[in-house]
């Protein structure tokens, strides 16, 4: 039997931001949203692509003749590829020296990944760290997130899980019995604007959170707060007496919106559709956290 594998896009070591103290991060690849500032946008779509990056290719010529699909040609302008015969397969990835082709996202078996994730105990003994499952949306994969859940803790490695909230309730309370502790993201308190700007309602990931603290869980509240979308003094307001009224929410974390992943949307040759928003000025910031705490003791401005 082919051991169980899950769709992975990166694997960030020595994060700061994505839960307490030290972690190691595992970004899932597929999300069911589509959220306009979203900072990994390697990470919405389920399935993986080859990209190549003509910039980098040195012209060799040593992945034209390893392509099984002879999808890649050299001319004297250098590398050429026929997207209609790509399969995304990944060999020249494996082949070219200079990094010019690039997956967003690979296969890696549970195993693998554990593999990766003991190099960094060390850490987490010393900080207190563990592992945090981000993505993407975790939850889309539930089978592979809740095998890797499983084996961190068989290790005794503290396990968070970094999700939207977007998934059925079972699967969020099965995966809640394997972890110690849920980022869970709060866009938006209207439902139509959440849809706007994110492409799904709020009524399941808000119904979500409630059921997560009710079954007794521990969470705590994302917001990215983007200028013009949910920084409004309503919006703020209702997203905190909704917060102060689930179980469960340790504080919140406001993560400001920046626009660094431009560069990523280039790469991808998708629009970004984050170039028209806002980012939050520092008073701006400490302002929406002055309103959560009327709400939440615990305000945080960053991950
Ligand atoms: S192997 Fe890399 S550097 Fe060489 S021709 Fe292919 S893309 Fe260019
Ligand atoms: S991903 Fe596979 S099929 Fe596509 S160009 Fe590379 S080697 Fe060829």
């Amino acid at each position: 039997m082919k051991p169980l594998a899950a769709n992975i896009f990166a694997i960030k070591r020595y994060a700061l931001h994505d839960g307490p103290n030290i972690r190691t991060t595992i970004f899932f690849k597929g999300c069911p949203l589509a959220c306009w500032w979203c900072h990994n946008p390697e990470g919405i779509d389920f399935h993986s692509k080859v990209l190549f990056l003509a910039e980098k290719c040195v012209g060799c010529g040593e992945c034209v003749g390893h392509c099984p699909e002879k999808a890649l040609g050299l001319t004297s302008k250098g590398v050429f590829r026929d997207d209609d015969k790509c399969t995304s397969c990944a060999t020249c990835v494996q082949i070219c020296p200079a990094l010019a082709h690039e997956a967003t996202g690979r296969s890696m078996s549970i195993a693998e990944i554990i593999t990766e994730i003991k190099k960094e105990l060390p850490f987490f003994d010393q900080s207190g760290g563990g592992i945090t499952c981000s993505g993407g949306e975790p939850l889309s994969q539930p089978e592979s997130l809740l095998a890797l859940l499983q084996a961190c803790g068989k290790l005794g490695i503290h396990r968070a899980v970094d999700t939207s909230g977007f998934a059925p309730v079972e699967t969020l309370l099965e995966v809640a019995r394997h972890c110690e502790l849920f980022l869970y993201d709060v866009k938006h308190m209207d439902s139509p604007t959440h849809e706007r700007f994110t492409g799904v309602a709020n009524d399941l990931i808000l119904a979500n959170l409630k059921a997560l603290g009710d079954d007794g869980h521990a969470i705590r509240v994302r917001i990215p707060l983007i200028v013009g979308v949910n920084d409004d003094g309503k919006n703020i307001h209702a997203t905190g007496a909704f917060i102060a009224d689930c179980k469960g929410v340790q504080g919140i974390d406001i993560l400001p919106y920046h626009p660094s992943a431009i560069a990523k949307y280039r790469k991808l040759g998708e629009i970004y559709k984050g170039a028209s928003l806002t980012v939050p000025t520092k008073a701006h910031l400490a302002g929406v956290a002055e309103i959560l705490k009327k709400y939440v003791v615990d305000v945080n401005i960053g991950g």
